[in-house]
């Protein structure tokens, strides 16, 4: 067997499993027990938890809490509004739809990690919404919509498909000539990075006119391994770019240290950070929710100056109308008809000359 199918077969779901990796609080062990709902990660994810701390990173994205009970400001049917399922076009469950050139198409609702802050939680982890994943019918969709160029293969995490599955997505959708690009958002990279197989290497390394992209999740630094930067490298290497979108989580990722130890890391083992995302009003994760204006904040504080451009993702808020960038927006201090007055991030000032139209 391969070692990535073992490694979900033992997936450390069961308060046994768990209590054989960490010292379970009781807090922990009362929400694993009572909880229904469908939690679980990896061994080798499982392994970089902190035995000890139950404020752990990573601990806290994998170990279901009674904080989810609360909802104050979660939305109900949250992925109906923000994948626009009951607007007036008719589309498979399988394609959510914001824009007009690129759709995401959804072929599992299966993950390596089921993160206690995924915005999917509704069809990943609480399982109260259903959706069929018939790659035909929205392959056939995508074929007779000739303005989408752009397919982004979402889940669930679609490299938890076999080999063969992900061979015949790629294959059928590079077959239609309107498609330019496609992408994978997968957490293996991550989660499981024994996932990139010599098999799948093969499978990804084939040259085409049609280029593949990923896009993993990384939160945290502690989440980054040589067994990631293997795998990315691995990645790098079948011709097939590595982004990061992360997810800004409070009392995770919100301090400026880590945040920007994580771009760092990032850039580190070749994953280019490229979006952050403001955590979902989704149900149930209230909890990791910061103010809107966190994020901005962080690349000001954080990353702006700080370190390298190529370290720096947009921030953005993902919505029923496509993601809004809220980015920091202070660096024009005065424009004159002469010049304009520019502040970098010590608070420096320098101008430049206002060059009319
Ligand atoms: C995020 C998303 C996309 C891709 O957005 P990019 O900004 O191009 O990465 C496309 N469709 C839907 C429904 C999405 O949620
Ligand atoms: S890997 Fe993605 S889809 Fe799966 S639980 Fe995590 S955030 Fe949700």
């Amino acid at each position: 067997m391969e070692e990535w199918v073992a490694q979900l077969q033992n997936s450390v779901n069961t308060l046994d499993r768990l209590k054989a990796v960490i010292n379970v609080t009781p807090e922990e062990e009362k929400a694993v027990s009572q909880l229904e709902t469908k939690w679980g990660t990896t061994p080798y994810f499982a392994s970089l938890m902190d035995p000890d701390d139950p404020a752990c990173p990573i601990r806290r994205q994998v170990i279901p809490s009674f904080k989810e009970k609360e909802n104050r400001y979660g939305m109900p049917n949250y992925l109906i509004w923000k994948e626009n399922r009951d607007t007036e076009e008719i589309r498979p469950d399988s394609i959510a739809r914001q824009y007009h050139d690129r759709i995401a198409f959804t072929v599992t609702d299966i993950c390596a990690n089921y993160c206690r802050h995924c915005f999917r939680k509704e069809l990943v982890v609480d399982r109260d919404l259903k959706l069929r994943f018939d790659f035909e019918e929205g392959l056939q969709w995508i074929k007779e919509h000739k303005e989408i160029r752009d397919i982004l293969i979402t889940g669930g995490d679609p490299f938890i498909l076999s080999d063969d599955k992900i061979e015949y997505l790629i294959t059928k959708l590079r077959e239609i000539p309107h498609v330019e690009m496609i992408r994978f958002g997968t957490r293996t990279p991550i989660v499981l990075p024994h996932r990139i197989t010599d098999g799948l290497k093969k499978i990804l390394s084939v040259y085409h006119r049609v280029p593949l992209w990923i896009n993993t999740q990384c939160n945290h630094p502690k989440e980054i391994t040589e067994k990631t930067a293997r795998a990315v490298y691995d990645l790098l290497a079948c011709g097939v770019n590595v982004g990061n979108q992360a997810v800004l989580l409070k009392g995770i990722n919100d301090d400026v240290e880590t945040f920007r130890e994580l771009h760092q890391k990032l850039l580190a083992v070749r994953i280019r950070p490229y979006y952050v995302f403001y955590c979902e009003p989704a149900p149930g994760i209230d909890h990791f929710r910061t103010p809107v204006e966190k994020g901005a904040e962080l690349i000001r504080d954080a990353l702006r100056g700080h370190t390298t451009g190529l370290a720096q993702p947009m921030y953005v808020i993902a919505t029923n109308i496509g993601k809004i960038p809220l980015m920091p927006d202070y660096y024009i201090v005065e424009k004159t008809a002469k010049e304009y007055k520019l502040k970098n991030y010590q608070g420096l000032c320098t101008s430049i000359p206002n060059i009319p139209e």
